[in-house]
């Protein structure tokens, strides 16, 4: 299928092959071919389809995965897209969408018509190119992880897109409390317009003391570890874990980190790893989310580029202030 690129965003992942440490080698440590054209956060139209598709025509819109299975390895017949043995990453070890087409799969795009109910014009693309990221972070709490009981308490740390991603899904999955920590003051304000009903700068806090003092000694039933910073993030969370408690690991952090693990025993609590938003109803019950009207990413959005501005784009997101970044194609 050919897809006229509309909307696509810039992903931290982005951000790190774009910057270089001391030596002048990018930083981004995950599978890459390069060089490839970047962008995997993305929305478009369907411009021309191939004889073998099936389900979608010229002129729908659509959001794309950007993990791209393989369908008959192992894991993919078992139900495990995301661990996919033969994966290839759009954007990053094959062609993205920081271009005017892409030559995608019809097995990786979703019909985002229906978005038109509660967006209108070119919206509807960046909101579609939202998709991708928040999926990450659905894939994490609610099919790794298995969700939580409403009236759980949730905190998440790190409020970049996934992170921001968790604090919306928590709140329209019944969280009482959605407790948001990340060290940059302009984030935790869109944490807070995300449904965060306490968002704390990392830095001037000691974020188990206020999850304790926020749960009444309780501590949270939820903990999503979205900042790659494990090593100041874990032993936080490790002492304010309830009963029975999940600590969602979707940051990548290239180091070890100790960890006191009776933790996990006396209170029968749980560490789950989880990448990527393929498969398990994920993208199309975002789509439904959106279209309902109940989530509503959008204040996720805190800048948009024109094509030709990419470089100024991919610059401002070095600062890390932003929330989404969109590039419009
Ligand atoms: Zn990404
Ligand atoms: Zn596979």
């Amino acid at each position: 299928m050919l897809v006229r690129v509309k909307s696509c965003g810039i992903c931290g992942s982005d951000t790190h092959l774009y910057e270089t440490d001391k030596a002048g080698y990018i930083i981004f440590s995950g599978l890459t071919k390069l060089p490839c054209v970047l962008g995997h956060e993305f929305a478009g139209v369907v411009e021309k389809t191939g004889r073998k598709v099936t389900a979608l025509k010229a002129g729908d819109k659509v959001a794309v995965e950007s993990i791209m299975w393989c369908g008959t390895c192992q894991p993919c017949k078992n139900g495990a897209p995301n661990q996919c043995r033969n994966v290839e990453l759009m954007g990053l070890s094959a062609d993205g969408a920081f271009a005017e087409y892409a030559a995608i799969s019809e097995r990786y795009c979703w019909k985002i018509n229906e978005l038109e109910k509660v967006y209108s014009g070119d919206e509807i693309f960046d909101i579609g190119a939202l998709i991708e990221p928040i999926g990450c972070a659905y894939n994490g709490i609610f099919i790794a992880g298995g969700g939580f009981n409403p009236g759980a308490a949730v905190a998440v740390y790190g409020a970049g897109p996934i992170g921001l991603g968790a604090i919306a899904l928590a709140k329209i999955a019944g969280a009482s409390k959605v407790i948001a920590f990340d060290s940059i003051n302009e984030r935790l304000g869109i944490a807070r317009e995300m449904g965060a009903d306490f968002a704390f700068n990392i830095d001037k806090c000691v974020p188990s003391k206020k999850i304790m003092e926020l749960t009444d000694g309780w501590g949270a039933e939820i903990q999503v570890e979205a900042a790659g910073a494990a090593p100041v993030t874990i032993p936080e969370m490790e002492k304010s874990m309830s009963v029975n408690s999940k600590i969602i690991y979707l940051g990548r952090a290239a180091t070890k980190t100790p960890m006191y693990l009776d933790a996990l025993v006396s209170g029968a609590n749980k560490i789950i790893g989880s990448r990527g938003h393929s498969g398990h109803g994920i993208f199309s019950s975002i789509i439904k989310l959106i279209a309902s009207g109940r989530l509503n990413p959008q204040k996720m959005i805190t800048a948009r580029y024109p094509f030709k501005k990419v470089l100024e784009a991919f610059r401002a997101s070095t600062e890390r202030t932003d929330g989404k970044i969109i590039v419009r194609v």
